[in-house]
């Protein structure tokens, strides 16, 4: 055998071995094969053979004798972690461990198995949910009106609020035996996405009660006796609850509120009991000025030690009614003039009974697990459905009105400049509700996903942001003037409450998404970490050694895997059988990806440490590249689980190209950046040997997604699915939905009448311009079209001209009549300035 054929076969079983991940043993037994074979068929000098040989006997026999390869390799990378890693506080470990992991630890693997997200089942509503999102919900919708709530009612009107307690809105989450609706996450996430396409404060009112707040915690984390008394309530909306944690001095960082209690003694209903004694700031809490309950959470100290040794308890959070003594609820904050009630809260030195603790004395100092946990599940339902709920409208009515609204005898959204946003629209819309809907099937599956959720919340809410932008620049003026019949100007206002509440956002991409999803995710990091922590030296020992040799071999093949996908071009990637043709190619090169993100993490854990915590840049970038996979993977499973409807194919074609090409950028982003050189050179070979495989989607395949949004088609009903459609005269989406039709009907006939004009059969004696409905006169009389098309121009000139209307107002825009009311605003604001001065 020739020294070049062995070393050739050599490096093709290494990186075979490689590939597979093959256990140590296999290790061994192949470089024993390789040098047996250099030995027999004279491969290489016999004198080097022989150095080879002994050089694997010294190194194999260590290591594959657990004891000694501890005491010689593990043992001193483990004194060595204990010093480098950055000390972490039980706030962070806790929200770090909090939730569980699913598809997020497929997609950090670096071999997803499709089979696995192909074979999770896509939920669906039951009969009785069903029913409640088409009569319950679409009655909501039908009684409310972002622009009456804001201008007129300050509020939602009283009949809305009654309604919504009537018929259960306030206990979708809450169990049926206690009364509530019992709804599943699905069920919860497609009426809060239907809300949102017609009331961003119907739908805010209705979320609050049911995420992160008192039923929530007191469904997971109550005694008997609070669910039984407070959950029936609840239910009902006999009380109205609000969960207040942000304090004017702890915002992003929840952890250091510094509200606080002291256990004691109090007086309660007449009695002495053993208590806490509470002081509080809140602000920004929603529902607070018409809560009955609020969910309260501080730290608890007991420095007279009446509970044990322990001064410093923890954050815990308890249920105080609202009418208790010294309960203050401060006045109304008015979020960007969005009329949900929102507002501050305090208290000063509040006695509490003991059992007002959520879950009683056991659980005083269990209250950020308890938050971080409900977070998990709540943040994925919440903001998602709400803002795919906004890119829902947006895309149905802005893509309705750019066929309507003609400039250039051309309806706007058939040139090419709108058609770049329109595609936007429509490809983020697909990618946007296939998240949703695999985020909750996660839920209801049993998951709480605290990094999938997060990723929901953050890329559903940027890409909800972009709709609603785009559809703003597309229909220009009429976005700008507002009115009852501005239906995208509110949701303008309102988004940026999305981008701050739960997370917010550069907190949740910088340090939440890869910070706690490659520790969480990465099979071997956390149990690293928490051997670095075991006190008991030998346990820890060897549960350090497995992991360490572990994750040796998981970067090795990972790092094969992303070379070999790469030079490739992932072709040979397996793909299980039943996936649709037009996608098989995604997930292979989905699975290059995933290689690539797990290669690159450890390359960036190994040659930062604990340093990539602060450099949130590489952080945030990681944390794209890991998000782009799974908002693909939901897409291409939303895509198989519709019966890969090829009408629909543009949009998952577009949403995936997108996403693949801004998950490349963000790979250049982190290789480009990493301060070692030489390592960013090598990684750049590395990921991308054969150089950047991907493009934005193209024109033609923009101008496919483009055309979906500018006619009605069963893929346009499919896309905007669940979506409020009022069916008064006057709703401004309804009203748009009637002129599109009557547009399509009525552009053959315009098309005859030029024709007509043009060929001289038709006087031109009009101006350009002329109306079509002063035209269709002369042109029926001219014989040129009939007296139904004749109609059907009429029709549609009158439904347009409702369409491009803007409101109008008294010159002072009612000042007048508002005076007193300002000068009674000004004199209102007046407290705040005098309290911030003192
Ligand atoms: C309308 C509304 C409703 C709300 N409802 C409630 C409620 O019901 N209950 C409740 O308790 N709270 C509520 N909040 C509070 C909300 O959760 C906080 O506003 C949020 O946590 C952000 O805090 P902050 O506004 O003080 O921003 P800050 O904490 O001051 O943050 C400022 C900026 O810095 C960024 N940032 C902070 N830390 C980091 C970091 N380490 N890395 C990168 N970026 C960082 C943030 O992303 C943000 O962009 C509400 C807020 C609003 C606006």
């Amino acid at each position: 055998m020739s020294t070049a054929l062995w070393i050739v076969a050599v490096l093709v079983g290494l990186t075979v071995l490689a590939y597979v991940n093959a256990s140590g043993r296999t290790w061994g037994v192949g470089i024993a094969v390789a040098l047996a074979a250099a030995w027999l068929f004279h491969a290489l000098p016999t004198a080097l053979t022989l150095v080879l040989i002994v050089a694997f006997v010294v190194l194999a026999i260590p290591l594959s004798i657990p004891s000694l390869r501890r005491k010689l390799i593990s043992d001193g990378v483990l004194s060595l972690y204990r010093k480098v890693m950055p000390p972490m506080s039980q706030t962070e470990r806790e929200a770090l461990e909090a939730g569980t992991v699913w598809w997020d630890g497929e997609l950090f693997s670096g071999r997803p198995d499709w089979s696995r997200l192909l074979s999770t089942p896509m939920p669906t509503l039951s009969d009785e949910e069903q029913r409640f999102v088409d009569e319950e919900t679409e009655a909501l919708c039908a009684m409310t009106s972002d622009w009456e709530a804001s201008a007129v009612h300050r509020d939602l009107t009283a009949t809305a609020w009654q309604f919504m307690k009537d018929k259960g809105f306030f206990g979708m989450i809450i169990p049926k035996e206690y009364g509530g609706l019992g709804f599943s996450a699905y069920a919860h996430s497609q009426v809060i996405t239907k809300l949102s396409t017609r009331s961003g404060t119907a739908a805010v009112t209705v979320m609050v009660p049911n995420s992160l707040g008192p039923g929530e915690l007191l469904v997971h984390y109550g005694t008997d006796a609070q669910k039984q008394y407070y959950l029936p309530r609840l239910a009902t909306g006999l009380e109205i609850p609000c969960f207040a944690l942000t304090n004017p001095y702890a915002g992003s960082d929840a952890a250091a509120i510094p509200d606080f209690a002291y256990v004691c003694y109090g007086e309660h209903e007449g009695k002495r009991v053993l208590g806490l004694s509470v002081t509080w700031d809140k602000r920004y809490i929603t529902l607070a000025p018409v809560a009955t309950l609020l969910g309260l959470a501080f730290r608890v100290f007991d420095p007279d030690k009446l509970l044990g040794d322990k001064e410093e308890l923890g954050i815990t959070c308890a249920l105080v009614p609202t009418t208790h003594p010294g309960v203050t609820i401060g006045r109304r904050h008015m979020p960007l003039n969005w009329v949900f009630q929102n507002g501050p809260t305090s208290g000063k030195d509040v006695f509490i009974p003991m059992d007002w603790v959520i879950g009683g004395q056991p659980m005083l100092g269990k209250g950020w697990r308890m938050l971080m946990e409900s977070l998990a599940a709540g943040r994925g339902i919440s903001l998602p459905s709400s803002n795919t709920g906004l890119a829902m409208l947006t895309a149905r009515a802005v893509g309705g009105y750019a066929r309507v609204r003609t400039q250039f005898k051309v309806p706007v959204g058939k040139f090419e400049g709108v058609e770049e946003p329109l595609a936007r629209m429509g490809g983020n819309l697909y990618m946007m509700d296939a998240t949703r809907r695999l985020t909750t099937a996660a839920i209801d599956l049993g998951e709480r996903p605290s990094v999938l959720s997060a990723i929901a919340k953050y890329h559903i809410t940027e890409r909800a942001r972009q709709s609603i932008n785009d559809g703003m620049d597309v229909i220009a003026g009429k976005g700008i003037m507002m009115g009852p019949s501005n239906f995208l100007g509110g949701a303008y206002m309102q988004h940026p409450v999305a981008i701050t509440v739960e997370g917010a956002n550069i907190l949740t991409r910088s340090l939440i998404i890869f910070g706690q999803g490659a520790i969480r995710c990465h099979p071997y990091l956390l149990k690293e970490m928490n051997a670095t922590r075991d006190p008991d030296r030998e346990a820890a020992s060897i549960a350090f050694d497995d992991a360490l040799f572990g994750h040796v071999r998981f970067t090795i093949s990972s790092l094969a895997r992303t070379l070999v996908t790469g030079l490739t071009g992932s072709h040979f990637v397996r793909v299980p059988d039943n996936v649709a043709p037009e996608t098989r190619r995604y997930y292979q090169q989905l699975t290059r990806f995933s290689a690539a993100l797990a290669f690159l993490s450890d390359v960036s854990a190994g040659t930062l440490g604990g340093a990539l915590k602060r450099k949130e840049k590489l952080s945030a970038r990681l944390g794209d590249i890991l998000s782009l996979l799974y908002l693909c993977s939901a897409t291409l499973r939303r895509y198989e689980s519709e019966g890969c409807q090829q009408a629909d194919a543009p949009l998952m074609h577009w949403a995936i190209w997108d996403a693949m090409f801004k998950a490349q950028s963000a790979f250049e982003g982190v290789v480009s950046n990493f301060p070692n050189r030489v390592i960013a050179i090598l990684a750049r070979r590395i990921v991308f040997p054969l150089g950047r495989p991907y493009v934005v989607p193209s024109d033609h395949l923009g101008h496919q997604v483009a055309s979906l949004l500018l006619e009605p088609s069963a893929t346009r009903d499919r896309l905007t699915a669940g979506m409020f459609i009022g069916k008064d005269d006057d709703d401004p989406v309804g009203l748009i939905e009637r002129a599109l039709d009557a547009a399509i009907a009525a552009e053959p006939i315009q098309a005859k009448v030029r024709l007509a004009i043009k060929e001289g059969r038709l006087s031109a004696k009009h101006a350009p311009g002329t109306p079509f409905d002063v035209l269709s006169e002369h042109a029926f009389e001219a014989g040129v079209i009939s007296a139904e098309e004749a109609r059907a121009l009429v029709t549609h000139h009158g439904l347009v001209a409702r369409v491009i209307a803007v409101d109008d107002f008294d010159r002072d825009l009612g000042a007048s009549l508002l005076l007193p009311a300002i000068e009674a605003l000004r004199r209102q604001t007046a407290p705040m300035r005098q309290r911030v001065a003192a």
